[in-house]
């Protein structure tokens, strides 16, 4: 069997009072005709990443309504994360050579997952495989059952894709029951997809990230790092990384100090202790802040966690998106869901997060400036902002919506 995960428990009950009724009931609804469907999630690891940070709380919700939810990870080792790392940026569109020998390993791995899967002699309903890196697994499990249905979730944006990668899989995901997209857009260019079913992702209003945090706590928090709770700060957080910008977002705080001179700012991003191209860019940003006194840089090796991030972005005066390139950006939800107004540049799922009145779009850095300065001269309007923004995910990006998206596919699909 597949490396099976406990991602602990949740109740649904817990967002009756943050979502809406009627949401609320359809997934009751669902969920009775549902009721012992057996679910499998399957992707490549239990930590890291948004598709680990999702299924942690999806997975404990669906089998909290009654449905057979397990969530399992697919085997991998380096050789394999290093193909299937190589074919995420390809299918971003980024230079790659499918060579024979990338194909064997990722082949491999796949097959050797899915005889796993087959050996376990368990039935499922529906198995729900995310991104590419078990993508084949479908293909390799033809005996598992007839009447499984099988759905493949595709996190990141194949619009420009590397062709060779994607004719290579493409044979393989036209096989799934259904195909499962953020957006429209993100599709692959002239491929007819049949069972194609567009899902944003969501954010969970009660992990830890997001939960409710008074702002004195968050205050307290917050003074600890040294960032002068007195006097307004602007925060973004992101991976260090060349598309999140931190260096822009550096020229547009030295814009905004010209005219709000008080102004802090606090860069936090997630370090990985293997990742070289991470810590360069961390230097590259440290150099460039040249030892300004009001510029804070944190990570999660110093101690900024999911806690201690909920708080930087609770209180944030402005929060601010600068990224070049953006999958979803569940880093904009998660600001709006804390009723900051945000800054964010007009690039990936950023505009349909903001659009509805919760932010500032944004394709420059003095667009970016202004649009900061504004919002710090004027509380009023900004406070009318996050309001918007907070409004907008509640309806359209807390997980309970991404929850009953699924569970209509999943009926749809079983025809209950
Ligand atoms: N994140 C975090 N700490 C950091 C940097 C990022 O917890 O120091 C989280 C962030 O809160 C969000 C996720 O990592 O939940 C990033 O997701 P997003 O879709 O914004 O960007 P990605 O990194 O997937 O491109």
């Amino acid at each position: 069997m597949l490396q099976r995960v406990n991602p602990g428990n949740k109740s649904l009950a817990d967002y009756r009072s943050i979502i809406r009724r009627p949401l609320y009931d359809e997934i009751v609804e669902l969920a009775g005709r549902l009721d012992g469907a057996r679910v499998l999630h399957v992707n490549a690891t239990s930590f890291g990443g948004g598709v680990a940070e999702i299924l942690y709380t999806l997975v404990p919700l669906m089998r909290d309504v009654g449905l057979e939810a397990e969530w399992g990870v697919m085997f991998g080792a380096e050789p394999f994360f290093n193909v299937t790392k190589g074919f995420h940026n390809a299918l971003q569109g980024a230079d790659y050579e499918l060579t024979v020998e990338a194909r064997a390993i990722y082949e491999e791995y796949n097959r050797q997952s899915a005889a796993a899967l087959v050996e376990a002699g368990e039935e499922w309903d529906v198995v729900l495989v995310h991104d590419p890196q078990p993508a084949l697994l479908r293909h390799f499990t033809e005996g598992l059952s007839e009447k499984t249905k099988w759905i493949w979730r595709c996190h990141i944006d194949t619009s420009t894709p590397n062709p060779q990668v994607l004719d290579y899989l493409l044979p393989y995901i036209l096989e799934y029951d259904a195909q499962i997209y953020t957006l429209e857009e993100y599709t692959p260019p002239d491929v007819k997809l049949p069972g194609l079913t567009i899902i944003p992702p969501a954010i969970d209003p009660l992990s830890p990230k997001n939960m409710a945090l008074a702002p004195e706590d968050a205050r307290y928090i917050v003074n600890q790092f040294g960032v002068d709770i007195e006097r307004p700060f602007i925060v973004q957080v992101s991976r260090f990384d060349p598309w999140k910008d931190p260096l822009g977002v550096i020229d547009v705080y030295r814009a905004v100090k010209e005219e709000v001179p008080e102004v802090q700012l606090v860069l936090i991003g997630s370090m990985a202790h293997d990742d070289p191209e991470g810590w360069d860019y961390w230097y590259k940003t440290v150099n460039y802040a040249s030892g300004d006194q009001d510029i804070f840089l944190f990570s999660n090796l110093t101690n900024v966690g999911a806690i201690e991030v909920n708080a930087f972005q609770s209180i944030a005066d402005v929060v601010i998106q600068k990224s070049i390139r953006e999958g979803f950006g569940l880093v904009v939800a998660e600001a709006l869901w804390k009723a900051r107004p945000v800054v964010a540049s007009r690039v990936g799922g950023i505009p349909m997060q903001i659009t509805a009145g919760g932010g500032i779009l944004i394709d420059t850095i003095p667009e970016a400036a202004s649009a900061c300065v504004k919002l710090l001269k004027d509380p009023d309007f900004a406070r009318e902002m996050g309001r918007h923004g907070k409004e907008h995910v509640r309806e359209h990006y807390l997980i309970p919506r991404q929850m009953r998206d699924n569970m209509r596919l999943f009926a749809k699909l079983l025809g209950v």
